[in-house]
């Protein structure tokens, strides 16, 4: 008998057969847990980067935007810490070589072929690299292993260009690299990922209450992009789980079909540890003068800090849906529907339009909409296949609205316009189209 198909194994064929993420370096057999973004993929990401960005940088006047360097000397991880702390404790079977964290583990026996694990080891999961065309301890650099690095490299050039005061942020966007041991749940845990992190520069004594401030500011930007906020919550690591940086640190997690409650995000008060580090190992003074108390002290950091891929994920667990057949009519052969229910600012495609004949007469004024309406958003247009299973292709990426074209159009200068969630059609003149759809989306 077939094995029924999880519903991350839903999820992920889903996500090859409508082109938003493939198996990285596929036709050469891949490369394990390397994944690619498609077309779609790609704009769900893009949109998710977006709406994080005009939340955090452009809608604040107190926090600003970076992007700094993947390639950094290896004495800024020394400074970090996370040369010395940055290890997971693995051990490994004796009998297959299989490698584990120990501390994800339970039992001393191996979990594939029941053989005797090792005692645990330290592994460090920095990337290293060599610049250069001779390898030697000279040229070795560190893809970073966390976005914000680059942000305290450049706490002085900002504060000083921007001509930024206390408090403020620095907001960036990127890759970062770490070596991880036990990669999987499909984009969860990958060797390559993006973070979006955001460092907020404070007076020691007003730490504490920015740091509530962040942390509600993260779980609500997760909150209304969510379509199941039930799934979603705050939880507050416990003393012998804090990073070596951290003085407070909260995760906001997801339910997921494969780890229950999972992190997606993290906020961290980090103290003064990142730019007293700095300070120490570059000789450069990262002291802030009060302007008017004239108190002189190392600023202190609220960091905001999550996985671009992960929220991908996130929103894609979460807007994943199975509904009774609700397209193609009495002819419908199949019994369920996938609707995707992404929030509208996410969705890749937020029109599509679908003439309801391929002749010539609906084909090109529906060609014209779809050239007009191209303008301001991303849109598809298709004429290929019964009405139904176009609409069916259209909810599985988590298009909110398709607009058909029929011959009523040609006389009364009409579409219909199809809502993805409640199902509703609507006659607009297609000289409003635009503006309409504009009020909806926006
Ligand atoms: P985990 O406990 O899952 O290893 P972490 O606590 O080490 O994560 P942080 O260092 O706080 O993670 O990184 C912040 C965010 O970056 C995480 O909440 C997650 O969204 C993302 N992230 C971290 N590691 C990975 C990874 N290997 N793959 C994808 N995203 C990651």
């Amino acid at each position: 008998m077939a094995k029924e198909l999880t519903k991350m194994d839903k999820i992920i064929s889903l996500c090859k057969r409508r082109g938003f993420i493939f198996p990285g370096s596929e036709i050469y057999g891949g490369l394990a847990n390397s994944w690619d973004f498609g077309p779609l993929g790609v704009e769900l990401k893009n949109n998710i980067k977006r709406a994080w960005w005009k939340e955090i940088v452009q809608k604040r006047d107190d926090v600003v935007g970076l992007d700094s360097s993947i390639l950094t000397p290896k004495i800024v991880w020394e400074a970090s810490g996370h040369l010395e702390n940055f290890t997971d404790p693995l051990v490994e079977c004796k009998k297959c070589h299989q490698r584990f964290r120990s501390d994800k583990i339970e039992g001393k026996k191996c979990p594939d072929c029941g053989g005797e694990l090792t005692e645990g080891k330290k592994f460090n999961l920095l990337m290293k690299t060599h610049l250069g065309a001779v390898e030697g301890s000279q040229d070795e650099a560190y893809m970073r292993g966390e976005t914000c690095q680059g942000i305290y490299l450049n706490y002085l050039n900002v504060k000083e260009s921007m001509r930024k005061k206390l408090p403020f942020g620095v907001a960036q966007v990127g890759k970062a690299f770490r070596n991880e041991i036990t990669p999987g749940n499909f984009i969860f845990r990958t060797r390559e990922f993006e973070q979006m992190e955001m460092q907020y520069f404070v007076s020691p004594k007003e730490a504490n209450e920015y740091y509530q401030e962040w942390k509600d500011w993260t779980f609500d930007w997760y909150k209304n992009l969510v379509y199941r906020p039930e799934n979603l919550r705050l939880r507050q690591h416990e003393k012998d789980e804090l990073a070596h940086y951290a003085k407070e640190a909260w995760d906001v997690e997801y339910k997921t079909p494969f780890d229950d409650w999972s992190e997606f995000a993290g906020i961290h008060n980090r103290g003064d540890w990142d730019l007293s580090r700095h300070g120490k190992y570059s000789g450069a003074d990262m002291n802030y003068t009060d302007e008017e108390t004239k108190e002189k002290f190392i600023p202190y950091v609220d960091e905001v800090s999550m996985g671009a891929d992960r929220a991908v994920l996130l929103f894609l667990i979460d807007a994943y849906d199975e509904v009774e057949t609700r397209s193609g009519g009495e002819n419908a052969v199949h019994e369920t529907e996938i609707v995707l229910r992404l929030h509208k600012n996410l969705a890749p495609i937020k029109v599509a339009i679908l003439p309801l004949s391929k002749k010539e007469e609906l084909s090109q004024p529906a060609k014209e909409i779809y050239h007009d309406l191209q303008k301001y958003f991303m849109c598809q247009y298709d004429e290929t296949a019964s009405i139904g299973k176009r609409y069916r292709r259209q909810d599985e990426i988590g298009t909110p609205y398709c607009v058909t074209v029929d011959f009523e159009s040609l006389e009364d200068k009409k579409v219909t316009v199809r809502d993805r969630d409640t199902m509703k059609q609507e006659r607009i003149l297609i000289s409003e189209l635009t503006d309409w759809l504009k009020d909806k989306l926006d």
